[in-house]
């Protein structure tokens, strides 16, 4: 796997280079700032399932200290088959996100899977998510790129930094410098069990911080696929100096509609929300 050479930071990636070493990328999302002092957490449901359940999620996370609800319309699911158990709202999703976003006065983020849907999520979403299987989607990121939104990329499981500043540096490329990287795990030989089904590869946070200005955060989630674990890497991802996390949170977990499996409940992630402060004053 090639490094990051000093001739990509000048010809391939100078948009998201870091110039000095004070360089960073601030996102202001009515008035909350990605990237600065404060630790973000973005919490909520793997999938929108309905007005209540979102509603209330929304409740919760804001009275333990999230700032942003996050909620998927449109899923990336790995199989084609919907059923009353496993499902993505879609337009319905959107409207419910809408609304929700309106009556509790909070951002939100949601993934935007097609191009040809950039435009009819992009007004709903305060930051628009892509997928890690979408990272390299080239056409899918300058069409985002064009709402001028803040855009969550994730890094997909197989790509190095360098492939994912690539990435990145197609959305400022596009005129849109407002871009929050995600780590979200990563693939290797003995990944895919039980004990890891993606290797969470949280060095890539300093790492990453070295090479460019923009803000980085962790998927503790859907990089550990297990409930057990997620505490422990939201707080090692403060500690290694993330600027946020984007957490997986459900009413009654193992009864998500996606992702059952790695939700935490109301109690749990009040704790975590709680921890994570005291870690953030160390860091600092
Ligand atoms: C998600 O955040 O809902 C998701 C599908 O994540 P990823 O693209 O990282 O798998
Ligand atoms: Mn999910």
């Amino acid at each position: 796997m090639k490094d990051i050479s000093k001739k990509d930071q000048r010809n391939n990636i100078p948009l998201v280079s870091r110039k000095t070493a004070s360089q960073k990328t601030i996102i202001n999302i009515r008035g909350l700032k990605i990237g600065g002092p404060e630790f973000i957490v973005m919490a909520g449901p793997c999938t929108v399932e309905s007005k209540e359940q979102l509603e209330n999620v929304a409740q919760n996370i804001k009275k333990c200290g999230a700032q942003i609800l996050r909620g998927g319309a449109y899923k990336p699911l790995t199989f084609p088959y919907r059923n009353s158990r496993t499902y993505e709202l879609r337009e319905k999703g959107l409207k419910i996100i809408n609304a929700v976003k309106k009556n509790e006065n909070i951002p939100v983020v949601t993934e935007v899977l097609d191009v040809r849907n950039v435009y009819k999520v992009a007004r709903v979403a305060d930051i628009l998510q892509i997928g890690a299987r979408n990272m390299q989607n080239f056409p899918l990121l300058e069409e985002v790129a064009k709402t001028k939104k803040p855009i969550l990329l994730k890094r997909h499981f197989g790509a190095s930094l360098r492939d994912w500043l690539g990435a990145a540096e197609y959305i400022l490329y596009h005129g849109n410098p407002n871009v929050i990287l995600c780590e979200r795990g990563i693939v290797a030989p003995h990944t895919h069990h039980p004990h890891s089904r993606f290797i969470v590869d949280l060095q890539v946070v300093p790492a990453a911080k070295e090479r460019t200005h923009l803000p980085i955060i962790v998927d503790p989630s859907h990089s550990t696929f297990r409930r057990k674990y997620v505490a422990a890497i939201a707080r090692a991802a403060c500690a290694v100096g993330a600027d946020g996390i984007i957490i997986d949170v459900h009413p009654t977990p193992s009864k998500a509609a996606v992702d059952p499996l790695q939700a935490l409940n109301y109690k749990q992630f009040g704790k975590l929300v709680d921890d994570l402060k005291k870690i953030k004053e160390i860091v600092n």
